[in-house]
């Protein structure tokens, strides 16, 4: 069988790596383009170990959202109307997951929809209107925990459709976190000591988008009383040099890392400051306290374990010292992850398979 596996930015090419791993040579990557900044993708493909990706788009990145959820339905339905994909992968909740699933739903190709059903209630978020689009169109939901599950339920997917098979992020995380000695080269080179400092990333747009919240947000990172690394996404540099922000001086930014370096700073890290969507499944492999600076998240797990704390810029200072009350990191770093067992991958695969008409080896 042929799985096409659409990917279009960072997070999906982290996440789909244990899926394609596991369908081998079934599996048929595919760049989007959505994010063509070479330091988000190539350094990934490689970093992962993924065979480089078909790459049959032009010119997605850059467009607003429309445009590029347009020209991705175009470029994608074209693609597999030649190419006849027995089903298609799509991770998440971004513009070229949305497309995909859009486009193989038109075709009447089998979608799966990989970390599917999770709900922030926001409809402001591009993100969530992608998760309900593809909610809609996708054949097999692959929701990550059973909460999840429900909100699919209770949106009208029918059962049989609607499998709980965990986080490939799990596995994904515990495959690319590197060994002690490489971590702890790592972390020298960046000039921090184990549990000397704080890891940040910031590339939400509710973050970025705000100059006086992204100000905020600086001045929070500014006021922790330790050393903060910030892995810059391209949209948080690009708005940082647009507002002339103020940096302070215990604030390190750096160019965006590859997945192994990450981790060795998170694992390393006594805290972690993010919007991110990933980073809140990770810190629960990790085992590390995480403060959320969102107005919502999807990830309520990470949450309600202990790990993760959801805050404004005004509560990080608060949430940290909740975070890192006396006997709480220790605690963390034995608690085990809500977000699945680490064979995600597999079982993913051989829902896939089965979509694709095509009978489970094994
Ligand atoms: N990440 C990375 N290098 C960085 C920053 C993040 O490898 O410099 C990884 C991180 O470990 C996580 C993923 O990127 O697996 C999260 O992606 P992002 O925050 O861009 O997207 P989101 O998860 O919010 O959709």
């Amino acid at each position: 069988p042929r799985v096409a596996v659409v990917m279009g930015t960072r997070p999906e090419i982290i996440k789909l790596a244990p899926v394609v791993a596991a369908l081998g040579p079934a599996a048929r990557p595919l760049a989007t383009g959505q994010h063509w900044d070479a330091a988000l993708t190539d350094v990934f493909f490689a970093g992962v170990g993924m065979p480089r990706p078909l790459q049959p788009l032009r010119g997605i990145g850059g467009r607003d959202r429309a445009g590029q959820v347009a020209a991705m339905l175009t470029g994608l339905t074209e693609w597999f109307r030649s190419d006849r994909p027995d089903a298609v992968v799509v991770q998440g909740d971004t513009n070229s997951a949305n497309a995909g699933a859009q486009a193989a739903h038109h075709l009447g190709i089998p979608v799966v929809h990989v970390e599917a059903g999770l709900r922030s209630h926001d409809r402001s978020m591009p993100e969530e209107v992608n998760r309900l689009v593809i909610g809609a169109v996708a054949d097999v939901h692959c929701a990550a925990t059973a909460g999840n599950a429900e909100h699919l339920l209770r949106a009208g997917a029918p059962p049989e459709a609607v499998h709980v098979t965990g986080n490939t992020i799990v596995e994904a995380t515990l495959r690319a976190l590197p060994a002690a000695p490489l971590r702890a080269a790592v972390q020298e080179a960046y000039g921090v000591v184990p549990d000397g400092y704080v890891l940040a990333t910031v590339h939400r747009p509710e973050n970025t988008d705000d100059p006086a919240r992204l100000q905020a947000l600086l001045r929070a990172l500014g006021g922790l009383g330790l050393p903060v690394l910030l892995p810059l996404h391209p949209r948080t540099r690009a708005a940082l040099a647009a507002t002339g922000a103020v940096v302070p001086p215990s604030v390190r930014c750096t160019a965006p890392v590859d997945h192994p370096t990450f981790l060795a700073l998170a694992a390393g890290a006594r805290l972690l400051v993010s919007d991110s969507g990933g980073v809140q499944e990770e810190v629960t492999v990790l085992g590390k306290p995480l403060v959320v600076v969102r107005r919502s998240t999807e990830r309520p797990e990470a949450v309600d374990a202990g790990f993760a704390v959801l805050t404004g810029p005004d509560g990080v200072q608060d949430a940290a010292a909740r975070l890192l009350r006396p006997g709480w990191p220790e605690q963390l770093a034995r608690s085990s992850s809500p977000f699945g067992d680490g064979h995600a991958g597999e079982r993913i695969a051989a829902l896939v398979l089965t979509a694709a008409r095509v009978p489970v080896l094994g």
